[in-house]
């Protein structure tokens, strides 16, 4: 990272496209509402089945444009292989301390890839370990406020809802910047599950969680600590 920039958001993912296809609707949301938004990928993506880690540089920094990214780094760890050590905490922690995000999105720790698991953890430590005036690390001490965990499709112990009906097409965009993995057909098939394209999952997923709370496309978070409300009568999302 080449300069100190100070952010509103940060999501942390393990892959190039992970991002975008979570929670890319809330991070463009965000963006619309002028609020600096950015992204640190944790692997350039060479384990892919499908092109190289220069094909998914490329997409990434047009993917961020897409979605109005004020940031978009990557730390270079080796994907299908992420460990959860100090080191790479600390890679993490020292984006986070130049990046200064109020809000950080992680991964949820529910997962099938280990890499996904490995950044939720690295994650949540690297944002506690960034606060610590003694430890060894550049940048000045800061610890995020508050960190939500992005749903990555296995888990159902969703906290809240975010509303991307205005976002979701963008989305969809922000994803279709990643010519390498979903422009052919075939490999949008093969690359996610058999049978579905990624395109139709991730429509049908987002009207799905929609559904459950009265919009058209939602995104799934869950917190671990509780939420705070000062006027439940107000609360949306009518109980019956
Ligand atoms: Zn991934």
């Amino acid at each position: 990272m080449a300069e100190n920039i100070s952010l509103d958001i940060l999501g942390i993912a393990a892959h190039p496209d992970d991002i975008e296809i979570t929670c890319g609707g809330f991070l463009i949301k965000m963006a619309k509402q002028d609020r600096a938004v950015g992204a640190v990928d944790l692997t350039r993506g060479e384990m892919g089945s499908f092109g190289d880690e220069n094909d998914r540089d490329s997409e990434a920094s047009a993917a961020a444009k897409i979605m109005g990214l004020a940031y978009r780094g990557n730390l270079g760890m080796t994907d299908s292989a992420i460990e959860v050590n100090q080191p790479n905490k600390l890679k993490i922690a020292e984006v986070i301390r130049k990046t200064r995000p109020e809000l950080v999105v992680l991964p949820h720790w529910t997962q099938r890839h280990p890499d996904h698991f490995a950044c939720h953890r690295l994650g949540y430590d690297a944002c506690f370990l960034a606060g610590l005036k003694k430890i060894d690390l550049e940048g000045e001490p800061f610890r995020p406020r508050k960190i939500i965990y992005v749903s990555y499709f296995r888990n159902t112990d969703y906290t809240f809802m975010v509303d991307i009906s205005d976002e979701f097409e963008q989305k969809c965009a922000a994803v279709a910047a990643y010519k390498s993995q979903f422009d052919d057909p075939q490999n949008a098939r093969r690359i996610f599950q058999p049978g579905v394209n990624i395109y139709d999952f991730m429509r049908i997923r987002a009207r799905q969680l929609g559904q459950l709370v009265g919009v058209e496309y939602a995104e799934a978070f869950t917190v671990r600590e509780h939420v705070l409300i000062d006027d439940p009568q107000k609360m949306p999302v009518s109980s019956i």
